[in-house]
């Protein structure tokens, strides 16, 4: 594909310093005239030197100002731990800014630093995908954002944020590459270290939930003596509200179990069909509070999946709460399938409900998203079910995709490799 061609790029500096001189000369009592030749040469002599004086100062002036940016711009990086770097596609020169010889631990300016050595100090796990990242932004003209870790020269290792982009001519070939990196060796850290606190925390709310809900629904069954409408009424508060708040810290808990890496997937021989069921028997209930139907016709003689059965659970329940929580009242429908395909297993989860808006749709797989209509049908929602299916799909090697027409339905598909779920140790 070839690359979008460049902007025309406005050169700033030429033009106002020759229209300021020349009007300075003028003023400055030169009588400018139509007829060089009859001028005195002694007075020509004259105008062009003080011309060629008044361009020596811009120029000096000019040089002050970009050393100044230049100084400023050092500073900025150095403040920021983020580097810069231009490869010249004609020459082959790769210049490096002060910081990126420093983020590499390195002198700055010290040597040219060639792309082969600039390899050599990616780490050895993160090399092809550096290479190759690079290479197909130089091929394709895209412009590239990843983080790899690199190996300081004292053997330390550092993440780093990259980004580039190519340059082209008009014609679309490539003049030079650009881009950035910055080391984010200590935001990782600071980020993991929240992600470890929240988990922490999650699991901790875990256990007093659960006791609460527990002792709940053991008032409500009468354990403890009959209940009048009033006290029963009360429970059912306290039950409902620590079953949503169970809901949020499970949640919880899973991203920031992913999000840390440490979720562990055992891909299984599993009787999905028997697994979708039990799950659809748990929703049942609000279902039917809501006058949803519930289809699940599954795939006969289907056989065992290669899938871990808690997450597929996590993904199902999420899917098919959505389309029930989001279906009108009364007149909703629900289907769901799972099959095996050519292409691999594929869930769907289908609703005739209230649909994402248009302007919504490119958002709903983010955390805490939710669009307007979803939250006027359900103000309880948190914005983190589907945020979660696509990390459990992505990180088990699958991946999920949605149809959606608004006021009408939506349709959710998730689909693993025809081996099933990618299994991975914790
Ligand atoms: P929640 O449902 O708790 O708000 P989710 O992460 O599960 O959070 O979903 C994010 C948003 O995606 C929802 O708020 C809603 O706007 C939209 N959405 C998800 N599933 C459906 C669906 N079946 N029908 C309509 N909108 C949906």
């Amino acid at each position: 594909m070839p690359a979008k061609p460049l902007k025309s790029v406005k050169n700033p500096r030429k033009t106002p310093v020759m229209t300021t001189t020349t009007v300075e000369v003028i003023t400055t009592g030169a009588t400018p005239t139509s007829d060089l030749e009859e001028t005195d040469p002694k007075v020509l002599q004259e105008i062009i030197h003080k011309q060629q004086q008044e361009i020596q100062k811009l120029q000096h002036a000019l040089e002050a100002k970009v050393a100044e940016k230049a100084t400023d711009l050092e500073e900025a990086q150095a403040l920021t731990h983020l580097g810069s770097w231009q490869w010249d596609v004609a020459t082959g020169r790769i210049s490096w800014s002060d910081e990126l010889y420093r983020i590499y631990g390195l002198k700055p300016q010290d040597h040219e630093v060639g792309f082969e050595e600039f390899m050599s100090m990616i780490h050895p796990a993160d090399r092809a995908r550096v290479s190759n990242v690079i290479g197909a932004s130089s091929q394709t003209g895209e412009p590239f954002d990843f983080e790899h870790r690199i190996i300081l020269p004292n053997k330390k290792e550092r993440v780093l944020h990259g980004m580039g982009k190519v340059i082209t001519d008009a014609k679309g070939q490539p003049l030079r590459m650009l881009g950035t990196s910055q080391d984010i060796t200590e935001a990782n850290r600071l980020e993991r270290a929240k992600d470890e606190f929240i988990s922490l925390v999650s699991h901790q709310l875990r256990t007093p939930l659960t006791i609460i809900r527990l002792y709940g629904n053991m008032l409500t069954d009468g354990i403890a003596g009959p209940l009048d409408k009033k006290q029963r009424w009360y429970v059912n508060k306290i039950t409902n509200a620590s079953v949503r708040l169970i809901k949020l810290v499970g949640d919880i808990l899973n991203i920031s179990r992913l999000e840390l890496n440490r979720i562990k997937i055992e891909v299984k021989p599993t009787d999905a069909n028997k697994l979708i069921q039990s799950y659809l028997e748990e929703l049942a209930p609000i279902a039917n509070g809501k006058g949803v139907t519930i289809r699940f016709s599954p795939q006969a003689n289907l056989g065992l999946s290669p899938i871990d059965a808690t997450i597929f659970g996590e993904i199902v329940h999420n899917l098919a709460g959505n389309a029930v929580r989001y279906c009108h009242d009364q007149d909703g429908e629900v289907s769901i399938s799972f099959k095996k395909e050519k292409r691999g297993y594929l869930l769907t989860v289908k609703d005739n409900g209230i649909g994402i808006p248009k302007a919504a749709q490119t958002h709903i797989f983010e955390r805490f998203y939710r669009a307007g209509n979803a939250s006027n049908a359900d103000g309880e929602g948190t914005g983190l079910g589907l945020y979660l299916v696509k990390l459990f799909t992505e990180t088990a090697g699958g991946k999920t995709w949605f149809k959606s027409e608004p006021g009408k339905g939506t349709i959710f598909y998730v689909l693993f490799p025809p081996d099933g779920m990618a299994a991975k140790a914790e």
